[in-house]
């Protein structure tokens, strides 16, 4: 059976980051990938597990020496998939990439045979009161993010999939059939 590259994407604060997490942690052949990023840690993120978290000089150089198989700008930092890491662990695993949504267009492009999650909110209300209450941006950067919004959603269409996270178990066990059905393919 071939291994396949999965994508996750969604508007920020969808909750995609936890369910790639519980996905990876309850199906141990799907390995979730770890992207570089200039952003600083926030509280409880571990340099290695949640994100490489490097310079912006070693991140322009990893750019030169095409180290990314995608890469983009948020916010005013920058993070990228590593290819290598991506490429290696395909080798064993079907890997899955949370990454933002031009992140997984781009990611297509490369890799055809890719296939593209999207979560979706239960509403844009119920996901900007996500945001406003994650309390690890500040105010300003709230406001970015909901501004952001309708950018994102409008990007659905280029995705195999869509998946609503009303319920957390329930958008994790939707991403399971998705890949069982990809790999029985
Ligand atoms: P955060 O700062 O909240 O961790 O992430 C901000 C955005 O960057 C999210 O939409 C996240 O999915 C996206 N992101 C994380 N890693 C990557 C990556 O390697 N490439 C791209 N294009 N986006 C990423």
């Amino acid at each position: 059976m071939r291994n396949i590259l999965f994508v996750i994407s969604g508007p920020s604060g969808v909750g995609k980051g936890t369910i790639a997490k519980l996905l990876t942690e309850r199906n141990k052949n799907v390995a979730l990938s770890v992207s570089c990023t200039t952003r600083k840690p926030r509280e409880n993120e571990i340099d290695g597990v949640h994100y490489f978290f490097i310079s912006r000089e070693d991140f322009k150089e990893k750019i030169e020496k095409d180290g990314f198989l995608e890469y983009s700008e948020h916010f005013g930092n920058f993070y990228g998939t590593p290819k290598e890491f991506v490429e290696n662990k395909l080798l064993t695993n079907d890997v899955l990439l949370e990454i933002d949504v031009n992140g997984g267009i781009a990611v297509k492009e490369k890799f055809e045979k890719a296939i593209l999650i999207f979560i979706l909110p239960p509403s844009i209300e119920e996901l900007k009161n996500r945001l406003k209450s994650r309390h690890s941006e500040t105010d300003e950067q709230i406001a970015i993010r909901i501004d952001r919004l309708k950018y994102e959603l409008e990007k659905e269409k280029f995705y195999d999939y869509s998946v609503v996270n009303d319920d957390l178990n329930t958008a994790v066990s939707e991403v399971e059939e998705i890949i069982e059905k990809e790999k029985n393919k």
